[in-house]
Parts: structure tokens; sequence; C-alpha cells
């Protein structure tokens, strides 16, 4: 799907109903690919492995709001009416745990094992915008040439995108003020965009890639119309209308760098340092190592498990932490996203996917907390603290 403003009309757009997603998870899994996609369970939507478009969250919406998420019915035929989803598609790339070593010691010798990165054939079915966009900045971490990440590098090119328009963002949602949303315009293999209110359901389809293009021409569809594509722009200009948020690169405030500025003191007695803001986050890519060892003491294995920069054992040098206080470790977390990932990685670390705001048990929203720090500091009726 194009952006509003940008060139618009692909001829090679096509239409598919329902039966169509069905044909293009079948098609994908007979390719040997296990499809992951949104899916309803514990009454959020989360991805998991889809088998036909009956998985899908059919008739589901969610309201999102600062520490808040309730799954809702639309009462129509839609299953893409939701903006994001509980948990991103990190975890598919980047394992909440990876096995690194192995070690045994049998009859006084050692031996280590290193095992090969599992790279299963795989399929991402309806991910949206931002967190394509994000998946670009995960590529930027995990395949720089000077540090590759050998699961990341095994699993992430064969990775076969279907993207899906975003026509229903939440309150939390801040992409199209982040230029990451809320449609597709490059990164995928197809992009879709839900057409709803003229019977039935149906989807456009626009394609990225060679694979893509032999996937759609294995299934049923027809050319979308002038009209089929001024509803999808429609769509498009409704969304980005309705973003909750909204967070400009130049909404960095110098005064964010000012450790001493009162609005880090003030955070800092709302936040928990729980760490959610990072699990859900589909750039967060903090890691630690562990070491687990039988109890007869012949084997040990390391994982490498996400960490948090919450986490007060994150900077345990000799001597201990360096950010003991959680002043210091909300501030690192924000800084580090917003201006030093620029100097990083040449980009924000944030897509506005809002996530961070939704699963803060206390609702903190780092759009609000930019604003605090862009206003005078007198006018937050806070001390500094020295
Ligand atoms: S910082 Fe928050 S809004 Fe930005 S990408 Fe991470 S979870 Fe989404
Ligand atoms: S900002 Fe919210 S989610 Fe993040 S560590 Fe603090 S309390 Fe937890």
């Amino acid at each position: 799907m194009a952006a509003t403003g940008q060139a618009r009309i692909d001829p090679l757009s096509r239409v598919v109903d329902a039966d169509g997603l069905d044909e293009m998870i079948a098609s994908l899994r007979s390719h040997g690919r296990t499809v992951i996609g949104p899916v309803v369970r514990d009454e959020v939507i989360t991805h998991d492995q889809v088998e036909s478009a009956e998985d899908l969250p059919l008739g589901w919406t969610e309201d999102q709001d600062g520490g808040r998420y309730r799954l809702e019915p639309t009462g129509t035929d839609e299953r893409f009416a939701f903006s994001s989803p509980s948990t991103s598609w990190k975890r598919f790339l980047f394992p909440e745990r990876t096995l690194l070593i192995r070690a045994r010691r049998s009859n006084g010798e050692v031996s280590v094992v290193e095992p090969e990165p599992e790279a299963p054939p795989v399929a991402f079915f309806g991910i949206r915008s931002c967190d394509l966009a994000a998946l670009g900045i995960l590529d930027r971490v995990f395949l720089d040439p000077g540090a590759v990440d050998p699961t990341y590098a095994a699993r992430r090119p064969d990775v076969f995108i279907v993207a899906v328009g975003c026509n229903r963002p939440g309150n939390t949602c801040f992409c199209a003020s982040m230029d990451t949303g809320p449609s597709p315009t490059a990164g995928y293999d197809i992009a879709m965009s839900e057409l709803h209110g003229e019977g039935d359901t149906e989807y456009i389809v626009d394609i990225g890639s060679e694979r893509g293009a032999d996937l759609v021409a294995s299934i049923g569809s027809r050319p979308a119309t002038e009209g089929d594509l001024n509803r999808a722009d429609r769509a498009h200009e409704t969304a980005v209308a309705a973003m909750g948020r909204e967070l400009r690169q130049e909404h960095v405030p110098l005064a964010a760098l000012d450790p001493d500025h009162p609005r880090w003191a003030d955070v800092a007695e709302r936040c928990l340092a729980c760490g959610n803001c990072t699990m859900v986050c589909p750039t967060c890519f903090c890691s630690t190592t562990e070491e687990s060892t039988d109890l007869s003491g012949t084997e040990t294995e390391r994982w490498r498990v996400w960490d948090s920069c919450f986490s007060l054992d994150f900077t345990h040098l000799h001597g201990g932490s360096v950010r003991t206080s959680t002043r210091s470790r909300y501030r690192q977390w924000l800084l580090h996203k917003l201006v030093t990932w620029q100097d990083q990685f040449d980009t924000s670390g944030c897509v506005g996917c809002g996530r961070c705001v939704t699963w803060c048990p206390v609702g903190i929203d780092l759009t609000a907390e930019i604003a605090a720090l862009a206003a005078p500091a007198a006018a937050t009726g806070e001390e500094c603290e020295a």
C-alpha cells in the first residue's frame, strides 16, 4: 500500500476475499513454511501459528490506553481490525532464550558443543507497518557486519512477509508521526489493505517481490479497480487521522539530556522498574547470559536470555551497579531509544507502536514524558535533584 502523497496505482494490484487468504496460508504451508499470524489467546491478540484464515482474529478489535488493554467485538467480518498485538515479532528471530553452548565432562574430558542456529522456514502473516520498520531496525543491530548475530542471521533473510495496513490504530499508537505507518511501503513480499464496509470484507494485495508475485498468481483473485484503490486510500487517511498520540524526533528536547531535569524524578516516582516496556518493545534487543549446571556437575549450559535496562543487575560490574536509581534507568531507556540510537544506528529506536504505553502497569507514556521534558522546568512544579 502506498502512503498518501506517493504514486498509488499499481497495475498489478489484485483483490482477494477470505477464501483467498485461506489459499495464501495453504500455499505458504504447502511450501513447508510455518505461518505465524495474529490470533486471540488468553483475552489478548498475540502471534502464534495459523493454519487457516479461521485462526485470525475475526470480529475482534482492542481498546488500548496507558496501562489498559481490552478485547472488544466489532460485529463485523474484519480480521485485521486491531492495532499492535500484545507481543512483537522479535521473539521469532531473537528468541527469549537461546542455547549458546553445552559442555559435558566425561572420563576426565570436557567436550563443548555450540549448537547450529535453528532456522525453520516461516511466514509472518499480517505484520503491521510499524513492526516491519522495527524489523528494519533489528536488521541494523543483528546483521551489523561487525557483530552478526548467528540466530537472527540464520532466520531473517528467508522470512516471507505478508504485511497488512492498519485501519484502526489504537489510542497509544503514533506510527504516523514517526513515519513508520500505518500503511507498509517497503520490505514485504505481499502487502494487503483490508477493504471493509461494502459487502463482504476483501483485501487489496500489492506485490513486493518475485516470490510474492508467484504466490498471488497461484490463488484466486481479481484485478483491483479504481474504486478499490480509493477505498484503501481513504482507510489509510482515516487511520492517520485516528492516531491516539504523536511524537516527532524534533520533539525530543535538549533538556532531556540534562540528568537533573525534575521530570526524571517525577517519572521515577511512578516507574516500577518492572521492564515490561522493554519486553513488549519490538526493537529492544538487550540480553544477558545465564549458566546452569546439572546436579551431578557433569553438564553445564550457557543460555542467552532477554534482559532489560530497567533491571538493577543490567549494569552490574565489579563493585555494584552503575545505574542504581530508577531515575537513571528510565532516563537511560528513553534517551537510548530516542537519542543515542540515532548515533549508533542512524535511526530512532522507536517505531511508534505504543506497546510500552499500553503494557506499562502504571501507564507511563513516553510521548507525555517527552512533552514534559520539553516544557520549561518551572512549569513541572518539581524541585531539581542535585
Ligand atoms: S519505545 Fe514504545 S512505542 Fe516505541 S517502539 Fe518501543 S514499545 Fe513501541
Ligand atoms: S516505564 Fe512502566 S513498564 Fe517500563 S519499567 Fe517503568 S513501570 Fe515498568
